[in-house]
């Protein structure tokens, strides 16, 4: 991909599915009365919509592309609409919300990382970067959470 407002307009998306998933897993902790997951859910969505005002505020004055269901183009099992996040249910224990977000995350960063290194275009490979490494602090700090989660 070469053309920066389309990239912006996958990160778009794909940071207002990741905030509508973190939601639900906030919501699935507070039913389990788990409150530290709840508020680390919590504030993971609110990340995400910062996430997503940021790539918003990148194009600038640009117009973003609104793009139909069919027009995004995601490389093989990145895209945000992937089946495994209607496994959100309430009654999900707090390690399995964990690597559903866990998931998410990698594949998130997965996106950005292939964004970077496989376009022509200088501008979208600074911004595909940028939010990669982001995206690889959410994982690092997932997989700590995970670790320290007992099966
Ligand atoms: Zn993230």
């Amino acid at each position: 991909m070469n053309d920066v407002e389309r990239f912006l307009a996958h990160a778009v998306q794909l940071e207002r599915e990741a905030a509508r998933r973190y939601e639900e897993l906030a919501a699935a902790m507070q039913t389990l009365g788990n409150r530290t997951l709840h508020e680390f859910f919590s504030r993971m969505a609110h990340y995400s919509r910062l996430h997503l005002a940021q790539a918003r505020a990148r194009a600038g004055f640009r117009e973003l592309p609104a793009l139909a269901a069919d027009e995004y183009e995601w490389p093989d099992g990145i895209s945000p609409e992937i089946a495994d996040w209607a496994g959100v249910d309430a009654l999900m224990d707090a390690r399995a919300a964990l690597l559903l977000a866990l998931d998410g995350e990698r594949r998130g960063h997965a996106y950005y990382a292939t964004m970077a290194a496989t376009t022509g275009d200088a501008e979208l490979r600074a911004i595909a970067n940028e939010f990669a490494s982001e995206e690889a602090e959410h994982v690092a700090e997932l997989e700590k959470l995970v670790a320290a989660c007992p099966a």
